[in-house]
């Protein structure tokens, strides 16, 4: 049986958007605003279990290793048993749901930096299949299970990898298990993966997203979680309302043949991984209050990298997300305990990324938040394409156009969202009702866009939004 009526959600509030009229001109602006509060958004966020969570991270650190170049023939210790269970959890949903269909992307590295001899690595996922189908869009939730030892060549050694990262794809595990259990229907595809050969390269990765862009499927997001389990940091510092969402910022701006530096146009921090970070940051202020996405607005910590990077490499936006503090003696250490002089004491230290470390609430959290960005993603409308702001006369407000191809079909209307260029989230936004010419134009006649940097989103009937991208110079 249905828990939820096919059509998607949502209750649509009216309200006025006063300050609309001061920016623009009177024509096209809508005293309309779509909200979007969802039933069966809150619902999946519920269906997401601390318990299910633990167990899993508990299983994958029970299979001792999960080294890139580890055991594949036992079914208890090594990298393939943990394959293979990480593939039968998946497939143990597919009677959730007919659309959740399970895969394996599988390839051989020869001997190479940190592969000391030819290796097959295999990337586990499962898709969420959409109404938009395989030439659809796609949102990527990802983790890598495989794990290390002190020595990153280090093959036998207990390595249980219970944060690094147990944590990130327990929790792509999960997400699926929520999706698929509530018959979450969307119209993008959501694939749920735990990527291979992390810590010997992001082999996995690269693999799977140079895969991805020699099929140009469009990957609106990748959202990656890599160490996303512990609330007690090496520094003592304990914190669990919030996880570091890490972004890249823009490299170059292509425009037709001529590349652009995006500092020249102050558009260093608008990429589209930075947008994504945004429209992150503020679904989980409306539907997860007292938890919080600390935008970092660089692509990694120091002397670290990660999967997401693998998307970012190949033109698609990603992000990361990690605990807010993190253990050093709990990464990439084997599993030990010494004696040690802390503050003139003698104190036992234990080494290791074991269990007892990870909070799996706390995971929950980050899985909600993963969660609810990908369904609010998976049934937004496309973003505009071709958005430009034009720049070809002087003048004092800001003209923004963009494509229409559906013709107002399933889109409410759009939004212009601006913000000053020193704010670093958008802190207003006009509403464009929805039109069926192929292109739009919308003149934002009091704001000039030497003082503002702006951001273009659709608004579907349903009130879900895509993410904003900011309008590139044209003319
Ligand atoms: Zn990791």
């Amino acid at each position: 049986m249905r828990l939820f009526s096919k059509a998607f959600f949502l209750t649509i509030l009216i309200v006025s958007v006063v300050s609309a009229g001061s920016f623009g001109e009177a024509q096209g602006i809508s005293t309309q605003e779509v909200s979007t509060t969802t039933a069966e958004i809150k619902s999946l966020l519920k269906t997401i279990s601390t318990d299910s969570l633990k167990s899993y991270d508990n299983t994958l650190a029970s299979f001792g290793t999960r080294h890139t170049m580890s055991d594949t023939l036992s079914s208890t210790r090594g990298i393939g048993a943990a394959r293979r269970w990480i593939e039968s959890k998946f497939q143990s949903f597919t009677k959730n749901d007919p659309n959740f269909k399970v895969y394996e992307d599988r390839f051989t590295l020869d001997k190479m930096p940190r592969i000391s001899r030819p290796t097959t690595l295999v990337n586990v996922y499962g898709i969420l299949w959409g109404k938009e189908g395989v030439s659809g869009r796609y949102v990527v939730i990802s983790g890598h299970y495989d794990s290390r030892a002190t020595d990153i060549m280090d093959d036998t050694s207990d390595a249980p990898g219970a944060d690094d990262d147990g944590s990130g794809s327990s929790l792509a595990i999960e997400a699926a298990r929520a999706f698929t259990t509530i018959h979450f229907q969307p119209d993008a595809n959501i694939i749920f993966i735990c990527f291979a050969g992390e810590e010997q390269g992001l082999y996995g990765s690269n693999h799977f997203a140079s895969e991805a862009r020699k099929k140009n499927m469009n990957i609106i997001a990748d959202l990656n979680n890599d160490i996303v389990g512990a609330i007690k940091g090496g520094n003592g510092v304990v914190e669990n309302n919030m996880v570091r969402v890490f972004s890249e910022g823009y490299k170059e701006i292509t425009i037709g043949e001529r590349k652009l530096n995006p500092e020249f146009i102050g558009y260093e921090n608008d990429s589209p991984s930075r947008e994504l970070a945004r429209y992150i940051f503020t679904n989980a202020k409306q539907f997860l209050p007292t938890f919080k996405a600390q935008l970092i607005f660089r692509q990694d910590r120091f002397l670290r990298g990660g999967d997401h990077a693998s998307f970012n490499k190949y033109g698609y936006a990603g992000v990361r997300f990690t605990e807010p503090n993190e253990d050093y003696n709990h990464q990439h250490q084997d599993v030990r305990v010494t004696t040690e002089m802390v503050d003139g004491k003698e104190v036992k230290v234990q080494y290791g990324d074991l269990p007892e470390f990870v909070d799996s609430s706390y995971v929950a959290n980050v899985c909600r938040m993963n969660s609810l960005t990908a369904a609010l993603l998976s049934v937004s409308p496309p973003a505009p394409t071709h958005a430009e702001m034009l720049v070809d006369k002087l003048e004092y407000g800001t003209r923004i156009k963009w494509d229409n191809p559906s013709h107002g079909k399933g889109i409410a209307g759009w939004k212009i969202y601006f913000r000053k260029t020193d704010e670093p989230f958008w802190s207003n936004y006009v509403f464009v009702n929805s039109s069926t010419d192929p292109v739009v134009e919308y003149n934002l006649k009091k704001l000039s866009k030497d003082d503002y940097i702006f951001g273009l989103a659709a608004v579907g009937t349903n009130g879900a939004e895509s993410i904003p991208e900011a309008p590139l110079p044209g003319r």
